[in-house]
């Protein structure tokens, strides 16, 4: 199946960016919020990060007018039926979401592939809400979108062959790399890296160091391009909390319980990046 228009649910963070992918390779896109500032931002985002894609001569003044041009913002839900593929990227939480796969599968046509950015969340039970298991499955792209080459595709226990060679091929058109994984709990990048972030957050929280000096030791040390701290707000610190509460629940192995620290800092909002304040100030 060709597929021209993109549903893209949620303009935060990550659907911003995906909207913006999608449209830079000639899909057209629905992008669905549930408020119109969320929508407002989401497209000041996208607008912004073409600005530099042109000022860096990466696409042309005609190419960065044709991206936004695609781009069809709106808090009608309902405007998803014209889509022929669609990626859900709302908040990390499981009520949200299975409200919205199940609504979804109402409004999308019956061979449409329902896919989900989910952190962690389990793509088999999302898919188990619809009536279509074989079509749903994880497309998790990383921050930010438009320069991360990865995408992470997870199949759910009933995702079909045919289901994983479309959203395969998708990602490479969108110039990304995909990489296969199976359905498990923070699929294999979050399982790995939240632990990390997290063991992080207790350091600083036990006063072993203090954030710069714990993040100057992996960017010295381990040569990453940005210490956990830094990345943990760039995430943003409550979707965080939501991936580490999924792993604690999918394993029930104590050590994946949350910093307390983390758990604070997200009651007080400090969300990090997006809130201007979280282990350091915006
Ligand atoms: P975010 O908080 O920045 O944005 C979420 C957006 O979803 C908000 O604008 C919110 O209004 C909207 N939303 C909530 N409920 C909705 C609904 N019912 N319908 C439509 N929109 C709704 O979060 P984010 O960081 O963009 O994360 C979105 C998803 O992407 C999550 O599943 C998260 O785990 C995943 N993800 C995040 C990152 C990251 O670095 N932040 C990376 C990979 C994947």
């Amino acid at each position: 199946m060709e597929i021209e228009c993109v549903g893209v649910v949620g303009a935060g963070t990550m659907g911003n960016g995906i909207a913006h992918v999608f449209a830079r390779s000639g899909h057209s896109v629905v992008l669905c919020d549930v408020e119109q500032r969320f929508l407002d931002r989401g497209m000041e985002t996208v607008r912004k990060n073409l600005e530099r894609e042109f000022v860096k001569n990466k696409i042309t003044a005609e190419e960065k007018a044709a991206a936004v041009e695609r781009i069809l913002p709106t808090v009608d839900r309902a405007r998803l039926a014209s889509c022929n593929f669609v990626v859900e990227a709302a908040t990390e939480k499981f009520v949200v979401k299975a409200e919205l796969f199940r609504d979804l599968d109402r409004i999308c046509r019956p061979e449409v592939i329902l896919s989900s950015n989910t952190s962690s969340i389990s793509i088999t039970r999302l898919a188990a809400l619809t009536g279509r298991p074989d079509k749903v499955i994880g497309m998790h792209f990383f921050n930010p979108v438009p320069v991360m080459k990865l995408v992470e595709v997870i199949r759910g226990l009933a995702t079909s062959n045919e289901t994983y060679q479309t959203v395969r091929e998708l990602a490479l058109q969108l110039e990304k790399t995909p990489v296969e994984v199976n359905d498990a709990p923070g699929f294999v990048s979050n399982r790995v890296l939240m632990p990390l972030l997290n063991e992080a957050m207790f350091a600083v929280m036990e006063g072993v160091a203090t954030a710069e000096a714990v993040d100057e030791v992996f960017k010295l040390g381990m040569a990453h391009p940005m210490g956990p701290l830094a990345l943990a707000d760039f995430i943003g610190l409550d979707v965080c909390l939501d991936i580490m509460r999924v792993l604690q629940d999918g394993f029930g192995d104590p050590k994946y319980r949350p910093c307390p620290l983390l758990i604070k800092m997200v009651d007080a909002g400090r969300l990090g990046k997006k809130s201007g304040r979280g282990f350091y100030q915006y």
